[in-house]
């Protein structure tokens, strides 16, 4: 009996080596197979649902693969279709059959009651990640102009400065989190960070304000493609910054 297991395992593990081998004997082909498994199983943004409730995905206007100069496909396809999906679905959950069921994101946040750990990971979650993937653009990167180019050189003296803190906030903050650049109840942008899914909408944290730009410090920001260089990920996301999303942000958290 002992032998025929033997036997057995033999003509497994000589199939197994023969079969990791094959692809190995043609170098292009399995290039070529890669890029194809990889395409086939990120899917479309469009096709991805919440289970129901008031909270969806917002959409997005650019493909999974378009902002690899500074983050990867495989990342951006995790982030959106599992992590911010997830974060939807259980904000939905949270809100089901109560009076929050009706409100805005936004009123959601600046009510929130922070002892609710459900509804303050997910509503934040969910909050966070629609404003990460809409200031992200393929054509992004640059300097803003207009007024937004001003009231950064008058509340950071220049826009290196605001880059240097906004890289220090997200680089010092420890564990997961985020960096925010906010309009201030005063009126002035500040930057600061959050832990977790907080942000500076919530009542009684360490920086309060309108968030007009959110870099997202998780590790399932950036692990794949930057390992524990948080912040070469900080870095070159700065390269996919919609600007011009921002200063419409500026412009209506002014107005508000
Ligand atoms: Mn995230």
């Amino acid at each position: 009996m002992k032998k025929i297991t033997v036997l057995i395992s033999s003509v497994v593990l000589a199939f197994g080596v023969y079969s990791c081998d094959q692809p190995q004997s043609n170098n292009t082909d399995s290039a070529n197979n890669d890029t194809i498994a990889s395409e086939r199983n990120l899917g479309n943004p469009a096709d991805v649902k919440t289970d129901s409730g008031p909270f969806q995905l917002p959409e997005l206007k650019y493909g999974y693969a378009d902002l690899d100069k500074s983050i990867d496909a495989e990342t951006m396809e995790v982030h959106y279709s599992k992590h911010f999906l997830g974060y939807a679905n259980n904000l939905n959950k949270a809100v089901a059959g109560t009076e929050l069921e009706g409100k805005t994101i936004e009123e959601i946040m600046k009510g929130m009651d922070m002892n609710n750990t459900a509804l303050r990971n997910n509503g934040g979650g969910y909050y966070n990640h629609d404003l990460y993937f809409a200031t992200m653009s393929p054509d992004g990167g640059g300097q803003p102009s207009g007024e937004l180019s001003e009231a950064i050189n008058t509340a950071f003296g220049s826009f290196d400065e605001l880059k240097n803190q906004l890289a220090e906030a997200g680089g010092k903050r420890f564990g997961s989190g985020w960096a925010w650049l906010v309009v201030d109840n005063n009126g002035n942008l500040a930057v600061g960070s959050t832990a977790n899914q907080d942000n500076p909408l919530m009542p009684g944290l360490e920086i309060s304000g309108t968030p007009i730009l959110g870099i997202d410090v998780w590790e399932h920001a950036y692990y794949l493609r930057y390992q524990n260089k948080r912040p070469d990920y900080i870095d070159a996301f700065f390269n996919v910054i919609d600007w011009n999303l921002v200063a419409e942000k500026y412009a209506q958290a002014k107005a508000e």
